[in-house]
């Protein structure tokens, strides 16, 4: 078993989801195409990113995510 975040603990839900997957729910709604996500077992956070992909959610790209959402919230305010 690899582990990539030294904060990630190793227990059985860690090993729960590596067998099964991770049981992801929306956490934030960022933009209508990009939103966090978080695991209802592990509790590992995920985001979509700008191109698409899933990636972990990480301090920077959680700064992206705030400044997307603000951006967003400001061309929502706009439009309305
Ligand atoms: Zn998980």
């Amino acid at each position: 078993m690899k582990s990539n975040s030294p904060n990630q603990r190793f227990s059985l839900t860690t090993i729960f989801c590596s067998t099964f997957g991770h049981k992801y729910s929306m956490s934030k709604k960022i933009t209508n195409h990009i939103n966090e996500y978080q695991c209802k077992t592990c509790g590992q956070e995920v985001t979509n990113v700008v191109s698409g992909k899933i990636e972990i959610l990480t301090f920077k790209n959680k700064k992206v995510n705030a400044c997307l959402s603000a951006f967003f919230q400001k061309k929502l305010n706009k439009a309305s």
